[in-house]
């Protein structure tokens, strides 16, 4: 398998994998902070919200205008922007998989946030 490499960050810098649970394990990048979730991990089997205080920290770095390239299936494929409220996730039309800048998590993780997340996802394509 080869390394994930961060779509955000201009210096290439690998995604680490951060066991949330027993199923479950998140690509992180220890530069901006961002989060890269594969689709089957977005699904209501996961409590994401458990996901908050590993990921939301103050040194998160918001990196929302700049475009990435999808680091799980092809860096051929341009993330999508979808507007989800205040903020924009990054999603593949590839893979499906979603890009959370750092200070994103924070608010779409709440009840209210993750229904407004999957809505938004769900009607992107
Ligand atoms: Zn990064
Ligand atoms: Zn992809």
């Amino acid at each position: 398998m080869s390394a994930r490499i961060c779509p955000k960050c201009t210096t290439y810098t690998e995604l680490v994998g951060v066991k949330v649970d027993d199923a479950l394990t998140v690509d992180r990048c220890p530069g901006c902070r961002g989060a890269w979730l594969d689709w089957d991990e977005l699904g209501p089997a996961h409590d994401l919200r458990a996901l908050i205080p590993g990921l939301v920290s103050g040194a998160s770095v918001m990196k929302d205008q700049a475009h990435g390239n999808c680091p799980a299936c092809s860096p051929a494929i341009v993330l999508t922007r979808i507007p989800v409220g205040a903020f924009a996730v990054d999603r593949c039309s590839g893979c499906e998989g979603v890009w959370f800048d750092g200070g994103e998590l924070g608010p779409m993780l709440t009840d209210q946030g993750f229904a407004a997340l999957l809505k938004a996802l769900r009607s992107s394509f």
